[in-house]
């Protein structure tokens, strides 16, 4: 039956009013003057404590995460992520970062390698450039013009687990090497930032690129709302834009936890009941709330508030 384009308008906006309705949401009166800070697994515990002592100079949230991040990515211990991390199948480290600021500004890279501090160099993206996202040798290039040192990021521990790995070539999945380090940060004024940066999936592909450095997949911050950042298997975060929808089912008024989860049930569904895969979700709204939950397993994540800064262990749904 043919629609004339009045008819159509009209239709279009009836249409409207309902979603617009429906995603009114909460009024979420903002958390003031009681800053905090959570960041995913323990390595989370040493990146809240840099983050929060940036907090305590009256420095932004942004100012905060990037900190925060920065600790694990020059920690050799830490093989998840920047210094130390460990390589693709060809024995290249290559890492993905990102940042996301109160104003809902984004920065991020992807594919990069021999530059320490992937999250320094997104926040740089963001606040140097008119883009979002540079990958591979043009990520590269760009840092090195705005100062940053070219090292080799393979150590001698990461090399040997990637040689002892060549020989059975067996496929692992990101929880067997853990883990990405996000950070959620909402500083002294109630404003809202995080980062996000990784070394990915241990011997992937060449060129393979996950969650973390994709806006809305890995990280995603509304000042108004709040936030959430993603850890493990990048592929299933980003075929559902994990973190963009933990912060609308908020917005639709789900606690932390339960948006959290709600999001994690999507992944559940698509696999039949049962993935062999871990993904763990944290969050913050705006009026100070946390939240988390992951798949299966056991998750742990670092929460710093009122000077206590705590692992918490998080029980997976399935
Ligand atoms: N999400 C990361 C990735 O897929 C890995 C992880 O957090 O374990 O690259």
């Amino acid at each position: 039956m043919g629609m004339k384009r009045r008819d159509f308008l009209k239709t279009s906006a009836v249409g409207l009013a309902a979603p617009s309705a429906l995603f009114s949401g909460v009024t979420i009166e903002p958390n003031m003057n009681d800053p905090l800070i959570l960041s995913t697994w323990e390595h989370g515990l040493p990146a809240n404590d840099a983050a929060w002592a940036v907090l305590q100079k009256g420095r932004s949230a942004m100012d905060a995460a990037e900190a925060g991040a920065r600790v694990p990515e020059a920690d050799p211990k830490s093989t998840s992520v920047g210094f130390g991390g460990l390589p693709d199948e060809l024995g290249n480290v290559t890492l993905d970062a990102c940042v996301m600021d109160s104003t809902g500004n984004a920065g991020s890279v992807a594919f990069l390698q021999n530059i320490k501090h992937p999250v320094s160099v997104a926040r740089k993206v963001m606040e140097d450039t008119k883009h979002v996202m540079l990958v591979g040798e043009g990520a590269r290039q760009f840092a090195l013009a705005q100062g940053f040192e070219e090292m080799n990021l393979l150590t001698d521990e990461s090399k040997a687990a990637w040689e002892k790995w060549k020989k059975k070539r067996r496929e692992m999945t990101p929880h067997e090497t853990h883990d990405t380090i996000s950070v959620l940060v909402q500083d002294k004024k109630g404003d809202l930032a995080g980062a996000c940066t990784t070394s990915g999936w241990a011997y992937k592909l060449h060129g393979r690129v996950g969650d973390s450095p994709i806006i809305g997949a890995g990280l995603f911050v509304d000042n108004e709302i709040g936030c959430a950042a993603a850890t493990g298997l990048g592929e299933e975060v980003i075929k559902t834009t994990g973190s963009f929808l933990v912060v609308e089912l908020m917005r639709q008024g789900y606690e932390p936890t339960a948006a959290c989860e709600e999001a994690l049930n999507r992944v559940i569904k698509k696999h039949k009941g049962n993935p062999d895969f871990q993904i763990a979700y944290i969050a913050i709204r705006k009026d100070g709330e946390i939240g988390s939950a992951c798949i299966k397993w056991t998750f742990e994540y670092a929460l710093a508030r009122d000077g206590v800064n705590k692992l918490y262990k998080v029980k997976g749904m399935i």
